[in-house]
Formats: structure tokens, sequence, C-alpha cells
């Protein structure tokens, strides 16, 4: 097929998809990139602690040692009470986490891969966000007022200051976010229904919520990577805040969640978390040009962030001697020498671009890994005979396991950004850089650096009536 054609036929998909999507219920797709070797990494650490010989030890002991190792460490890392130094022992150092986002100190627990693996996790408790981050803020109060960010990906995307420069490029895009004196609408649409056409996001915090999170301990290779479009959950990161990939699309609800100059915002569950690398964002601003720093987390490109949900750690841009890391996977990752030991594992990186967080998981993840006795939004269980007072908002607010965008990506897209090792949203949004429905696929190929015969074969074909 020519690439006119595709571009046609692409160009009446999109169209009609966007007549379709919001009748189809949201999907999940857990097709990823092959890998062509299975790599088995149980006990290389993430990270290591007060325990560095003995995982030495355990690193280079035969199988028959494995068990011996991994029993011991498991026997010293169970907690008994708060006093105790809880999962000291363990390869995720739990002690890197921010205690003052704790509702109780990590524990090592029994935990279930998504494979069926038995294996280890850390269980790790938050609370709605930590005590000591000041989060925030997020829409601006009027024109002249200066709040977060915006990840725009409509014409002119890029990502932007919540300002009165970008609200009135909006209005002119036919996105109204203010009213004739220069106030903006601001809802907290999980309390309250917008009746506006367009309006900021809000949401007011729920303080009970409390959240747990499980972090496999030995982390595993998958057989495939899975991309962050599909699944949403990146990982926790250390200052003990979830970590989550792409926000809503404005384009597609309307509305616009807004994000603090730290890549947060709250949850309609009520509770915090990041669409980014926060603590390396500022390179993200310097980088795109964007006026605006993040003042919540301490910005150092060569830390240790957080840790993916299928265990293996990420940190920023550099590497701990300040160079670039090289020969990055599709998913941002390569193994290498990481943290002051050296100790060298698979890990991942942030880059200098929005979103800055790895594209994929190449690791598997634990069963049930994130839960949250919130009202709504994502993990949310609330405690039997909580009266409702949030409800989840209309495709926007906040990630769903069905796609970043509340699961309203036309169908088959989640799959072409599978096959290209790149999240929805790049792919979105190379898509719009280069013509948006009209779209140059050598363009698009190029910045996804593929070449257009991957990205032929991956978009989907024009649907049958
Ligand atoms: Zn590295
Ligand atoms: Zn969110």
């Amino acid at each position: 097929m020519h690439l006119k054609h595709i571009n046609n036929s692409f160009k009446t998909f999109i169209l009609f998809a966007q007549f379709i999507a919001i009748l189809k219920p949201s999907y999940i797709n857990r097709f990823g990139v092959s890998m062509r070797t299975i790599k088995r990494s149980r006990l290389k650490a993430p990270s290591v602690n007060t325990t560095k010989t003995k995982l030495a030890f355990c690193l280079l002991s035969a199988t028959v040692l494995l068990t011996a190792c991994g029993e011991q460490i498991k026997s010293e890392s169970t907690p008994a009470s708060p006093e105790a130094k809880s999962a000291k022992n363990t390869l995720i150092n739990t002690d890197d986490f921010n205690i003052k986002a704790m509702v109780k100190l990590p524990q090592t627990v029994e935990c279930t891969l998504e494979n069926g693996l038995q294996t280890q996790c850390a269980q790790v408790v938050l609370k709605y966000q930590p005590d000591n981050i000041e989060v925030g803020p997020f829409c601006p109060e009027t024109l002249d007022d200066v709040g977060g960010i915006w990840d725009w990906d409509g014409t002119d995307a890029g990502l932007y200051r919540l300002d009165k420069a970008f609200l009135t490029m909006l209005n002119e895009q036919g996105f109204t976010f203010y009213d004739e004196d220069g106030k903006v609408h601001i809802v907290d649409n999980a309390t309250i229904r917008p009746t506006v056409e367009h309006a900021c996001i809000n949401v007011s915090v729920d303080e009970s919520v409390e959240i747990t999170a499980l972090l496999p301990l030995h982390p595993v290779m998958s057989e495939q990577s899975t991309a962050l479009g599909t699944v949403s959950k990146v990982g926790i990161a250390l200052a003990g805040v979830p970590i989550f990939s792409d926000a809503p699309s404005v384009q597609h609800t309307g509305h616009l969640p807004a994000l603090d100059t730290c890549a947060g915002h709250i949850d309609p569950g009520g509770w915090y978390h990041y669409h980014g690398t926060a603590s390396d964002i500022d390179s993200v601003y310097k980088h795109e040009h964007v006026n605006a720093n993040c003042n919540n987390l301490t910005q150092k490109p060569s830390a240790l962030f957080g840790y993916g949900f299928d265990g293996y750690p990420i940190y920023g841009s550099q590497e701990i001697d300040g160079t670039s890391p090289t020969e990055l996977d599709s998913c941002n990752g390569h193994t290498g020498p990481v943290g002051e030991s050296g100790i060298v594992t698979y890990h991942y990186h942030a880059s200098n671009t929005f979103p800055n967080l790895p594209k994929c998981l190449k690791g598997v993840v634990a069963q049930n890994n994130f839960t949250t006795t919130a009202q709504a939004g994502v993990g949310a269980k609330p405690p039997e005979g909580t009266k409702l007072t949030r409800h989840e908002p209309p495709g926007g607010g906040g990630p769903k396991a069905g796609g970043p965008n509340g699961g309203m990506l036309p169908p088959g897209f989640a799959e072409a950004a599978n096959k290209l090792g790149v999240s929805e949203k790049v792919l979105m949004q190379a898509m719009q850089k280069a013509g948006g429905p009209n779209a140059d696929l050598t363009v698009v190929a190029k910045a996804l650096n593929v070449t257009p015969e991957q990205l032929k074969a991956a978009l989907p074909e024009k649907p049958k009536r």
C-alpha cells in the first residue's frame, strides 16, 4: 500500500473513531514488543542496602544457594513491630522511601506476579499525599494568574505553562476555559459535574485515603514489555507518590485536569500522583522552553526517582556520574551500573521530553498491585459501608486502566503504539505534530525512530462499516 492511501485510511479511521470511541468500552491490551531473549534476573538488585556483602554472595552463588539466600532475606525482613527496621534486607531499599508519606513502615509480603510466580514484594501503604510535600497550584484562578502545566495534544501540541498565553491560545482553537471577566472555570469534578463545556479540573483531596502498592523485590523480566498506554500504572516514587502515565486528553473530555509544576495532580479518588519523573522535570522545562520549576521535589537528574511496578528502578535522565545513558531500549531502559554501589541491573531513565517516564515496563508486575480506600479513581476499593460522595468523572480527571485518555482512544490505536514500542500519546502527538489527520507518515516514522514500513504495518486499517 502507498503512504498516501494509508494517510487517507488513517484520516478516515480517526474521524470514524472519534464517533465510535465514546461508545466503545475501554479495553486492556496486553500485547507488547517481543523480546528476543527472555532474561531472568531474580536476584539482580535494583539498589543495595546494608546487606551488600550477603547479596553479592547470593548473586555469585550457584542456584542451589539461591533459595537459602532468599529465605534468609525474607526471614530477616519480616517486620515484627513498627519499631522494627522493616524490609531492611530486601533488594528494594525501602528505607529510601519518604517516611512522611507512609501510613506504616513498608513490609515484605508474599505476592503473586502476573505470570503466576510466587515471590516477595515490598508493600508500601501511602497517605493521600505526603505530609511534607506541598502540591499545586493546578488551575490558575484568573487569566492573570499562573497555574501548573499542561501537555496540549491539539494544534501547536506541546508542554505549556497554564497561563494567559496558553489559555488564550486554546480559546482561539475553540476551547474556552474562562469567562468574559477572565475568571477561569474551575471545577472539582469528583464532587460536581461541570456545567461548562470546558473546565479546568481541580479535584479536592480526600485525607482519609490510604493507598497500598506492591513492588516485586526480585524483578523478573517479562517475555513481552507492557506498553504504559494500556496499563497506565508506572510505579511508586521514593517521595511516596504513585506514578501514572499519560493524563487524559482535553480533546476527549473537553476538560483539563491541570498538573502542578512537578507534573502531579489529584485523582478523582482524592489522592496526589505524578504524571512525570518529578525529580528531573526541570530538565524537561529547560529542553522544551517552558517557564516552570518543580518546587516540591529536589531536582537531580542522576537521582533514583522511584520503582516501576515491575520492581526495576527509575532514574532521572543522567547516570550517577552525570553522563547521558546510552543504548536505551524502547522502554527507555538499559542494563548497567546504578547507584553508589555500582551494582549492575536493568533500570529506566527519564527523557527530557514530556512525559519523561518509561515508555513501557520490561518486567512482570504483581497481581493486585495497586488498591486504594478511595471512593473513586484508579484502584478504588472503598471500605464497606462507605457513604459515597465522589464519582468517576466522565472520562477525565485521572488515569484509567483502559488507557491514558480514559479508555477513549480509537480501537486499534493501542496495538499500533504497542507494536511501535511507544505510548499511545507519543504516537498521537507524533501524528498531530506531522499534520494531524493528514499526517505525513514519513515524518511520523522519523519522529518515532521507526521505518515508514514499520509504521504502516502498525497503524490500524480503515474500519469496515
Ligand atoms: Zn543507566
Ligand atoms: Zn492523573
